[in-house]
């Protein structure tokens, strides 16, 4: 097969370093599980005001760690499937982000940056992005939401909590 696999939110730790500077700035404590939507209001911030901060820094991008349990399970999925990256991460942040995956050694054959992943030629896509993975599974290909605090409540035919159910869900897709 080939897997569309998503980086924020479902590689790299997007949030985590946003979350760092608006701790930082505003002296406050918030936790990813505070942010409960894509543009949530933290202060007089929102995450994904600070998220764009974040990506126009490469060394920030640098230092987002990689999702518990995508390393070893990409490995697993790479033996047997294509592994392609699509984000919807800006243009520009495509150098920075290609450098993150080679450093962190995430196995993949092919990188793109789009906001239509239901565009693209491929077989499962893996994304936290409701709506991307809506878009997908309209075209009749399976889709899977990649559980975090900001998708957690809506509701979604087929949901990965963790990496491990991801493999898990592959393994079933397999012919
Ligand atoms: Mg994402």
């Amino acid at each position: 097969m080939r897997i569309l696999v998503d980086v924020d939110g479902v590689l790299a730790d997007h949030v985590a370093p946003a979350l760092a500077i608006v701790n930082r700035e505003q002296r406050m404590a918030f936790t990813r599980a505070d942010v409960k939507e894509w543009a949530q209001q933290l202060g007089d911030t929102d995450i994904a005001t600070e998220i764009k901060r974040v990506l126009a820094d490469p060394d920030a991008v640098m230092g987002m760690p990689v999702i518990e349990g995508a390393l070893e399970a990409l490995n697993m999925l790479a033996e047997k499937h294509t592994i392609i990256i699509a984000t919807s991460r800006p243009f520009g942040t495509s150098a920075s982000t290609r450098n993150w995956l080679w450093v962190n050694r995430i196995p993949h054959s092919c990188f793109v940056c789009t906001n239509d992943k239901a565009a693209l030629e491929g077989d499962l896509l893996i994304d936290d992005h409701l709506p991307f993975v809506a878009a997908f599974a309209a075209t009749g290909r399976p889709a899977v939401l990649f559980t975090q605090p900001w998708n957690e409540d809506m509701p979604c035919v087929c949901r990965a909590r963790g990496w491990q159910d991801v493999v898990r869900i592959v393994a079933e897709l397999e012919p």
